[in-house]
């Protein structure tokens, strides 16, 4: 990984895992290089999570909807996210704070994270209105029904989302 550099010198990252990445993640993303100038989009594989889609493929989902984006880079990862932090030099983590459901778990994590490591701060950012009651998993749950979620989604992520579900009547718009 080349080691890129945000304004103030510290190493940003984004971690998640990105189940297909969603146009709320793209938001998020979009704000934190505006803030910082740069931003490692890290991908947890997560095995406990069971993601739909594999580590390679969500990578592919990011590379193509932030290619137009500078400053972003795509990283991966299995473990502890502090150990990564340590390793890479990571001082701000930054996480997307939707409904007030997601604070909980949020607080915590951020808790032993500075427990863990005290030299990285965890920046919560909101996303647009709009994409406030947006998941993964809700998107995942709308296709199996055969719904919409072009605009919820990336094209890409669209069509790779009605080939798993077998859902040919899913609208790519
Ligand atoms: P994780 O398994 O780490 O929660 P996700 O890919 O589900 O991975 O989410 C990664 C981060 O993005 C989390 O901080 C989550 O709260 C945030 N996030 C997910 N969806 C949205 C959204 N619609 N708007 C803003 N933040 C979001």
């Amino acid at each position: 990984m080349s080691e890129k550099r945000c304004r103030n010198n510290r190493l940003v990252v984004y971690p998640g895992t990105f189940d297909p990445i969603t146009n709320g993640h793209l938001d998020i993303i979009k704000r934190a290089v505006k803030l910082f100038g740069s931003l490692i989009v890290l991908v947890v594989r997560h095995s406990e999570k069971s993601p739909l889609f594999s580590l390679e493929e969500r990578i592919e989902f990011i590379r193509s909807a932030t290619v137009n984006c500078k400053g972003i880079e795509i990283d991966s990862f299995d473990g502890l996210l502090m150990n990564y932090a340590k390793e890479k030099g990571i001082r701000v983590i930054i996480r997307g704070l939707r409904a007030v459901s997601d604070f909980d778990y949020e607080f915590q994590m951020m808790q032993l994270n500075r427990r863990l490591y005290s030299e990285v701060e965890t920046i919560f950012i909101m996303p647009r209105e709009e994409y406030f009651f947006l998941s993964s998993s809700t998107i995942k749950e709308i296709v199996s029904y055969g719904g919409d979620v072009s605009s919820f989604v990336p094209k890409l992520v669209v069509e790779k989302l009605r080939l798993k579900f077998k859902r040919s009547d899913v609208i790519i718009k």
